[in-house]
């Protein structure tokens, strides 16, 4: 499916708005892009990545006055939509693990949640299978950052490109 990114962005954040805010998470989305471009996606499967993504930052930020911040914006060829949250971060000898199947960490924090340690490995498989990628950086006890990145369907790469 052909999709226009902002519209698509701004019909996803809006659903993702109603039910965060109804938990009374404070949730932003941000357009810091000029213009307007085509991805080909499946939508349902990009809808799921952002749901593990914004499940992990709700189910993992307990403790604090919960934000979650979303910027969208455009660098060369390909999209970057950002998710920030300000939880309680990712130890970084833990970071390059979080993306396998299974892995979870201090899992005896979290032994109550019904999770699997699936969720980031499967939304980075599902980036991944649109031609992006999925990264993070995180600092603990400050939060962290999901980059998802798409690639810019090529008949609009031109067009825009100096803005
Ligand atoms: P599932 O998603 O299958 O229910 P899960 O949430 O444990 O289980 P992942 O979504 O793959 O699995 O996440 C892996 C681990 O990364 C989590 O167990 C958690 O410790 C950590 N993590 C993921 N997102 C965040 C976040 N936003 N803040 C802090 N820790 C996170
Ligand atoms: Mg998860």
């Amino acid at each position: 499916e052909i999709i226009c990114i902002r519209a698509f962005m701004e019909d996803l954040m809006e659903e993702f708005k109603f039910e965060l805010e109804e938990r009374n998470i404070k949730f932003d989305y941000h357009n810091k892009m000029a213009g307007d471009c085509e991805l080909f996606i499946d939508r349902k499967r990009i809808n799921q990545a952002f749901k593990n993504i914004i499940g992990n930052a709700v189910k993992y930020g307990v403790d604090k006055e919960l934000m979650i911040n979303i910027t969208l914006k455009r660098k060369d060829n390909v999209i970057v939509i950002d998710v920030e949250d300000n939880g309680p971060g990712i130890p970084a000898d833990k970071l390059p693990y979080i993306f396998n199947r299974f892995y979870r960490i201090d899992s005896e924090r979290t032994k109550d949640l019904m999770s699997t340690g699936l969720g980031l490995a499967i939304a980075k498989e599902l980036v991944q299978a649109h031609g992006g990628t999925l990264s993070v950086s995180s600092i603990e006890q400050e939060g962290t950052c999901f980059s998802i990145k798409l690639p810019i369907m090529e008949n609009n790469r031109n067009e825009r490109g100096l803005e």
